[in-house]
Order: C-alpha cells, then sequence, then structure tokens
C-alpha cells in the first residue's frame, strides 16, 4: 500500500510521483498560457493577427474550457477508467494538442489543439488532484502538508514554463515555443510511468464498478462519453468546412450565459428541491457566497495571460541596460504569480496559524473579501503605469511586478481555503458535485476574464487609466461588501471551522 510503503520526507514516495507529473503538466499550460495572446494578436511575426477582443475571447473560451471539462473528467474516472489511466490518457491527449499547435500554422489546426489541449487538462488535472487525496487515506494534516507540496510542483512549473518558452520564441518562433509545451509534458508523463510504482493502488477504484448494473451502467456512461466527443468533432469538422463561421466573441458570450444559466438553475434547485434542512440550507448560502467571490476573482485575476500580457508586451520597457540592451521575452511577466507563490506560500500559512493562536484570524468568508481588496489594489500599479504611457512613455517592469505580487497575496487569502470550505459546508451527499460547482465557479471567472479583457483597449493608450481605474474600483468595492458579509455569512457556517 502506498501509504505504509517507504516513505520521503515523511511523505508517501508517490507524491513524488504525482508532483513530477503535474509540474510536467502546468510548465506545459502555463508556458502555453503565457504565448497564446501574444500570439493570436500578432501580425508581424507570423501570429493570427486577431483584433485585441477577438484574442482576449479565445484566451478567455479556452482557460474557461480548462476547467469546465474538469467535470467530465472526474466523472470518466469516477464511472469508467479511473484516475489513474484518466491522468495518463489526458497526459497523452495533452500532448497530441500542443504538438498540433507547433504544427498549426492555419486557424483550423491550431484551433483543433486548442480543443484537444482542454479534453486532456479536463481528463488529468481532476484527477491527479484527486489521487493525491488516494494517498493520504486517513485525510487531515498530513494530506493538507502534501498538497502544499504538491502545489509547489504546480508553481514551478508555472514558473518555469513562461520562461523557456518565451526564450524560445523570441530565439527560435512561435512553433518551436509551442513544440516546448509538448515536450515537457512528455517528461510529466515519463515520470508518471517510471515512478508508477510508487503509487501503489491509488486512483485505482473507481464507484461505477461497484454498482449493482455495473455493466450496462457503464455501457449507458460510454455511450454519454461518445457522444459529448461526437457532438465536439462535428461541430469542429463542419467549422472546418465552412459551414458556418464561429465568431469567438460571440462564442464566448454565449458560452457566458449558459454557464451563468447552469449555476442559477444548479443553485435554485439545491435551495427549493434538494430537501436540505437548515443547517445545510444556511451552510449552503456560505458556499454560494464563495461562489461568487471566487468568480470575481478569477475574472480579475486572469486578466495576468491577457490584458496584462499584452500590456508588458506592448508597453512595458523591457530593455536591460547592463545587459547591453537585451530585451526580456514578454512571457517572463507571466512567471511573478508562481515566483511569489513558491516564495509566499509558506509565510503566509504561518501569519494565519501565528493569527488563529491570538485568535485574529479572519474566517474563509473574510478571506475572500480579502483576496479581493488585495486583487484590486494590485490594479492601482496598472493605473498608474498607463498614466505613464498615456502620457507617451513606457511604463516600468517593477509597477507590473507590484501587481503581480499583490495579486499573489490575493490567491494566497482565497485560493488555498475555497474547495476546502466548500467541501466541508457540503452536506456529506453533496461533496463531489460542490467540487464540480467549483470548477464551475472558476471557469466563469476564466470565461469573465476574457471577455473583460476585451473591454481593454489596449490599443487606445488614452483609455487605459480610466478603464484599469474601474476594475481598481469595481473589485476592491465587492471586496468590501464581502468583507463587511463575513461577519453575518460567519453566523450561516453553524459550527464548521
Ligand atoms: N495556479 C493554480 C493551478 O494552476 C490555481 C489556478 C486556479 O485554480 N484557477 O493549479
Amino acid at each position: 500500500d502506498s501509504t505504509q510503503g517507504p516513505q520521503i520526507f515523511g511523505h508517501p514516495r508517490g507524491l513524488a510521483t504525482l508532483f513530477l507529473t503535474e509540474m510536467g503538466e502546468r510548465f506545459t499550460y502555463y508556458g502555453m498560457r503565457a504565448l497564446l495572446i501574444l500570439f493570436l494578436a500578432d501580425s508581424a511575426r507570423g501570429g493570427f493577427g486577431f483584433d485585441d477582443k477577438t484574442a482576449s475571447a479565445i484566451y478567455g473560451l479556452y482557460i474557461s474550457a480548462s476547467y469546465i471539462l474538469c467535470l467530465p473528467g472526474g466523472w470518466i474516472a469516477d464511472r469508467l477508467i479511473g484516475a489513474r489511466r484518466a491522468v495518463w490518457h489526458g497526459g497523452v491527449l495533452i500532448v497530441i494538442g500542443n504538438a498540433l499547435l507547433a504544427l498549426g500554422s492555419t486557424p483550423s489546426t491550431f484551433f483543433g489543439g486548442l480543443i484537444v489541449i482542454t479534453c486532456g487538462v479536463g481528463m488529468l488535472k481532476p484527477n491527479v488532484s484527486a489521487m493525491v487525496a488516494d494517498l493520504y487515506p486517513e485525510g487531515g494534516g498530513r494530506r493538507d502538508a502534501g498538497f502544499t507540496i504538491f502545489y509547489m510542483g504546480i508553481n514551478i512549473g508555472g514558473f518555469l514554463g513562461p520562461i523557456v518558452t518565451g526564450l524560445l520564441g523570441v530565439a527560435y518562433g512561435w512553433n518551436v515555443a509551442f513544440a516546448a509545451g509538448a515536450v515537457f509534458m512528455i517528461m510529466g508523463l515519463i515520470f508518471f510511468k517510471v515512478f508508477g510504482h510508487y503509487l501503489g493502488n491509488a486512483g485505482m477504484q473507481m464507484s461505477g464498478a461497484h454498482g449493482e448494473h455495473s455493466a450496462s451502467n457503464r455501457k449507458h456512461s460510454w455511450m454519454i462519453v461518445g457522444a459529448m466527443v461526437g457532438v465536439i468533432l462535428v461541430a469542429y469538422l463542419l467549422a472546418v468546412a465552412g459551414v458556418y463561421t464561429i465568431d469567438p466573441l460571440t462564442l464566448a458570450q454565449t458560452t457566458g450565459f449558459v454557464l451563468f444559466a447552469v449555476a442559477i438553475g444548479y443553485f435554485a434547485y439545491i435551495f427549493l428541491f434538494a430537501g436540505l434542512d437548515t443547517t445545510e440550507r444556511k451552510r449552503m448560502a456560505v458556499i454560494l457566497f464563495l461562489f461568487i467571490g471566487c468568480m470575481l476573482f478569477w475574472a480579475g485575476f486572469e486578466q495576468t495571460g491577457a490584458s496584462l500580457n499584452l500590456f508588458a508586451e506592448r508597453y512595458v520597457d523591457r530593455t536591460i541596460g547592463w545587459l547591453g540592451n537585451w530585451e526580456i521575452p514578454t512571457t517572463w511577466f507571466q512567471s511573478f504569480n508562481s515566483m511569489f507563490i513558491l516564495i509566499f506560500a509558506v509565510p503566509f500559512s504561518m501569519l494565519w496559524v501565528a493569527l488563529a493562536k491570538r485568535n485574529l484570524d479572519p474566517s474563509a468568508p473574510a478571506k475572500f473579501g480579502l483576496g479581493l481588496i488585495m486583487l484590486g489594489l494590485g490594479f492601482v500599479f496598472m493605473v498608474w503605469a498607463a498614466n505613464i504611457v498615456s502620457d507617451g512613455g513606457k511604463a516600468m517592469p517593477y509597477l507590473l511586478i507590484l501587481t503581480y505580487l499583490l495579486h499573489t497575496y490575493g490567491e494566497l487569502c482565497l485560493s488555498p481555503v475555497g474547495l476546502s470550505y466548500v467541501t466541508k459546508l457540503a452536506p456529506a451527499r453533496f461533496v463531489s458535485q460542490m467540487m464540480g460547482v467549483w470548477f464551475l465557479a472558476t471557469s466563469l471567472g476564466n470565461l469573465s476574464a476574457g471577455l473583460l479583457s476585451g473591454i481593454f483597449e489596449t490599443t487606445n493608450v488614452q483609455a487605459m487609466p480610466g478603464q484599469f481605474m474601474k476594475f481598481v474600483i469595481f473589485i476592491c468595492a465587492a471586496g468590501v461588501v464581502l468583507l463587511l458579509l463575513s461577519r453575518p455569512v460567519k453566523k450561516l457556517m453553524v459550527g464548521v471551522k
């Protein structure tokens, strides 16, 4: 058994396997995300040359799909193939998708690649985390520590990805940079295979296999998967054949409405028809509160790969005098978030513990308010930077870096508590649905990020300071409202700590 066998640093050896696999996957994901909008908007060096609105909408659809497809990804693992095989096949899809991007000189190949990647991420991401949980069947503090270490793997990948893809992109062009993504996922898969025996039974169990009519249930489930893949494939092929044209902006807006309607419908069902008792109902109201906070947060935060990425490309002075005016690749700015997480994750968790000892630690809802306020304050530096640009100058890099620093502080307030509280607050019979709801919140936030980035006119420098100011005001105001509500909302948690 993985938990009884040899340990490294007091953790099951399988954690090293999952750490390295996820590091490879996040390397690929963030390395590619750093390039995506730059490539879509670029017309001078072989990109597609889309306008900012279209490029932003595609970015939003892509990062949104990466999270919403975690729902079917978790479901397929649970019912049909188990987490272990889902991670493997997800990784293979990610390699194929990135290879298509590397080859994709035409939009149809490129967009096909994006679709394949999102399916791969959906298969891999939720299941690799589920396997981390499997390594610690006893749960508790050791599992939390395991997840903290795993989160470091995520961010080492997130840090290195944009550095490598940016360097390759400048030196050898887009295709080579995209190909690097495929290579790193291949490395992740190699780690997964070679050290697979450390995983013991983790990721081998499925709930569906124990069902009474498991054979016919499974057949039914496979048919659903087949139908889903079929719909995506036919929609894609018809678009490639020119039967209809897809306008990314319209598609993003429509998807946003649909996801939003699903969220409203789901919560309405839960409150009205799910037969909750009073305590469960109160706690569910807290989940709704956290859902809204989560959505707003990612809508602002994910500007990183969108409007802020374009800003770095166009308006930040990236030359380093003492390096013979060498120009920092734009994508390198994407690494600051992960770097700051690696630096500050441990101090932050120590801070919460120290505050808890004095009974001063903020409640989970209050942390959401604080996280949003940090996010909003981060955009203050963008107002400053945009003012310099509207006066005809180039912004200093440290302004963007300070934005990312505050955004990271926000992430450290909000992200670690989110999912863990949702699972604690939900009635046991709804826990796995709630994990799905949480992916939905992230997905909606991500999509909104793309739509909002499109509103930014980074080509109209006079308008930019005011647009960033709106971000500051709106996000901080939302944060203050959440903070003010956090006291009454905390009471609704009814004892959940
Ligand atoms: N940076 C983290 C990751 O990639 C969290 C991102 C998120 O939840 N949206 O896993």
